[in-house]
């Protein structure tokens, strides 16, 4: 039974670093089975977001919900395991492991398991291979994983997220640094996991993809939202060209 509501939603919520004031009583709402977007200029606050919604940092102040259910005291391995995924800006794979070996790495608690990634079960590698498959990558199973291109690398940690099944996915910059021949498989494998019942939540700085994927789009400046709508609005509202595109 799908629980009534939004998948998450953020209320109130307040992160300060010393005298800044990096998350500013936020709210933001991400609807079951969309692509919403979070943008917004270099330093307003969306990586620190991403990691209170994750618990990869405590919220000062505010509710975050996620399924019907208060998340924003819980470990980011009970929010993991909740089905809450995420991946990060810069890569974190294990570049002398091999790919499929990153795939099966994290455990279901959101931890990786580093030491003993040669131990999987037959079931897990067959998983971990058949995700391989749905980024297009099954061909680089067995090799190192810092063989790979920068964006390749991007589309393994999102099959590593997507071992451990989740509803919501945030991912932090997709599209930074992958070359651009990579950008249309990307968008693509996000499109057929969103038709396949994965919800996104994507902050990104290529406002042309971001336009071109994602709907509805959140826009952020300092530390709070200050417009949303589809992205043919959001394209033409002054407010956002005055405070982000415009500059
Ligand atoms: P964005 O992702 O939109 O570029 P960030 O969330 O990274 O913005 O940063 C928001 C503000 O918080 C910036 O002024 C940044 O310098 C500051 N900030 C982010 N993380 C920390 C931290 N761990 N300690 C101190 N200040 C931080």
């Amino acid at each position: 039974p799908v629980t009534p509501g939004p998948l998450l939603e953020v209320r109130g919520v307040s992160k300060r670093f010393g005298g800044l004031v990096a998350v500013d009583n936020a709210d933001l709402t991400v609807e079951r089975g969309s692509i919403t977007a979070l943008i917004g200029p270099n330093g307003s606050g969306k990586t620190t977001l991403f990691n209170l919604i994750t618990g990869n940092m405590p919220v000062d102040s505010g509710t975050i919900t996620f399924n019907g259910k208060r998340i924003e005291k819980l470990a980011p391995w009970t929010r993991g395991h909740l089905g809450l995924g995420r991946t990060f800006q810069v890569t974190r794979l294990f570049k002398d492991m091999t790919v499929l070996q990153n795939v099966v790495a994290p455990l279901p608690d959101g931890r990786l398991r580093t030491m003993f990634a040669d131990a999987v079960s037959g079931h897990e590698a067959a998983r971990a291979r058949d995700l391989l498959g749905v980024v297009g990558l099954a061909r680089f199973a067995d090799q190192r994983a810092g063989e790979l291109s920068y964006g390749q690398q991007k589309l393994v940690e999102l099959a590593q997220v997507l071992m451990l099944s989740p509803e919501l996915i945030l991912l932090d910059e997709p599209a930074g640094g992958v070359n651009p021949s990579l950008l249309g498989r990307l968008t693509g494998v996000i499109r057929e996991l969103n038709q396949a019942g994965v919800t996104f939540l994507v902050v990104e700085h290529n406002i042309p993809l971001v336009l071109d994927l994602c709907d509805p789009v959140h826009v952020f400046a300092r530390g709070s939202c200050i417009a949303s709508g589809p992205p043919q609005q959001i394209r033409e509202d002054p407010v956002v060209l005055d405070a982000y595109l415009g500059d």
